[in-house]
């Protein structure tokens, strides 16, 4: 790479979005435990499974195939947006005056403005195929619910939205944009009025909804196998952008973790090479993958969905509300949590106040705002291009830009202004 290279921004054509997924099952260090029945603790089997998810998902969930193909009209809604745009952050590299090269990956130019419509549009895509009129789900601070409220708006299916309480009472905004792509959303639990709610608490609900209607099916954000598999796009095209910036493979992947979507996109691609480091950041207040145990757990709290192999603070633990509400999630995916068990991935917890002041860099450098979900991954990034300066070592390292914080500007006013707590 020539000093006098200036380009910052590595695009692909449209004709170069990925048409398959990559699935990384088959390329596990071990193999998957099976989820288990809630009543019985058996491994749950497809038939299970069929009142909450049509069978493409199912198959997807077990299936041991290196790829999956794309089905066009999923392409052709990924389309409005995709390839996202590979951005190298030189000017942070210049403020934090390190010889690593820094490069992001922009998920926040997605319509719902984070990476959770690639799994989304899918996701309502297979449901439309299989008859399902409605879909029902949960949402914390909002992003996942506003994805799955566009995506449905796509293939004209009704969605139903459990909000977490705490959430629906003081971020209206994207309850705003949900129901503006036709979206009803109710605050969760619903029978409990005094209850702040948590993702544990809003799953429940969706689960509920889901498994006593028979129009209805159940969509998940996160941690699911199927919701990882959508989100490789991301990472498979950021191999190609890094090929276009003429760097041979990322030393380090960074991604911020609540329930591993996105770190899962951009990371599970770049697997199978051992030269490259894979890293998760997570709040030192629901630390789930550096404080909990790996075990089975319950997804929600009221114990209805099966029982799931991975790290977790018990299905009942309610995490303190903090402004990065997607990751706050007592569990995490099967996948990430058996990276970091078999020593393939690391895991780093931070507490708020360091991940708004990354954030903060960020926005001051770079331009962009980012989620509070994201600043987690921005913390990671500037700690690990701080320790490549410490060094003398060029790094590449590359990071998921989760999604923008257009919505979350209360979070910074009390970061700005002195008001902003660590747990
Ligand atoms: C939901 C969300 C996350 C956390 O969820 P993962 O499944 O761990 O990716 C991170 N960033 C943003 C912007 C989100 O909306």
């Amino acid at each position: 790479m020539t000093t006098t290279d200036t380009t910052t921004r590595f695009q692909l054509a449209e004709k170069d979005l990925p048409t398959a997924w990559y699935n990384a099952l088959p390329d596990l260090p071990e193999p998957l435990q099976p989820p288990l029945h809630p009543g019985t603790r058996e491994p749950v089997g497809p038939a299970d499974l069929a009142p909450l998810f049509p069978m493409p998902l199912i198959e997807q969930e077990m299936t041991q195939a290196p790829w999956i193909d794309i089905p066009g009209p999923v392409l052709d809604i990924l389309r409005l947006w995709r390839p996202t745009p590979l951005v190298r952050a030189r000017r942070l590299e210049q403020a934090l005056g390190t010889p690593a090269r820094i490069y992001y990956k922009d998920e926040s130019v997605s319509p719902a403005g984070s990476h959770k419509p690639n799994t989304a549009v899918a996701q309502a895509y297979y449901n439309a195929q299989a008859g399902t009129k409605r879909l029902s789900t949960e949402t914390g601070a909002g992003q996942w619910g506003s994805a799955l409220a566009f995506a449905c708006a796509q293939f004209d299916l009704e969605c139903k939205v459990y909000m977490v309480r705490a959430s629906y009472e003081q971020k209206p905004y994207r309850r705003v944009l949900m129901e503006t792509w036709g979206a009803s959303v109710v605050a969760s639990p619903v029978d409990d009025p005094n209850h702040p709610g948590s993702l544990g608490t809003a799953i429940s609900d969706a689960v509920r909804d889901a498994a006593t209607r028979d129009d209805t099916h159940y969509s998940l954000g996160s941690v699911l196998n199927h919701v990882l598999l959508h989100q490789t796009v991301i990472g498979l095209e950021a191999k190609e952008q890094l090929a276009l910036a003429g760097e041979e493979r990322p030393d380090v992947v960074v991604g911020s973790c609540g329930g591993g979507s996105n770190l899962g996109g951009i990371a599970l691609p770049f697997m199978n090479d051992t030269r490259v480091r894979l890293v998760a950041f997570e709040p030192s207040s629901c630390p789930t993958l550096t404080s909990g145990k790996f075990e089975y757990d319950f997804g929600d709290t009221a114990g209805m969905t099966p029982l799931l192999p991975m790290y977790t603070l018990g299905h009942d633990f309610v995490p303190p509300s903090i402004h990065a509400g997607g990751l706050r999630y007592h569990g995490d995916s099967p996948i990430i949590s058996s990276l970091v068990k078999t020593r393939r991935m690391e895991a780093v917890a931070c507490p708020q106040s360091k991940t708004f002041e990354a954030a903060v860099q960020f926005a001051r450098t770079e331009g962009k705002i980012p989620a509070p979900e994201t600043g987690h991954a921005i913390r990671g990034v500037i700690d690990e291009a701080l320790a490549a300066k410490e060094a003398g070592e060029e790094r590449v390292i590359l990071f998921n830009y989760s999604g923008h914080g257009f919505l979350d500007l209360a979070a910074y006013d009390d970061y700005n202004h002195g008001r902003l707590a660590d747990e």
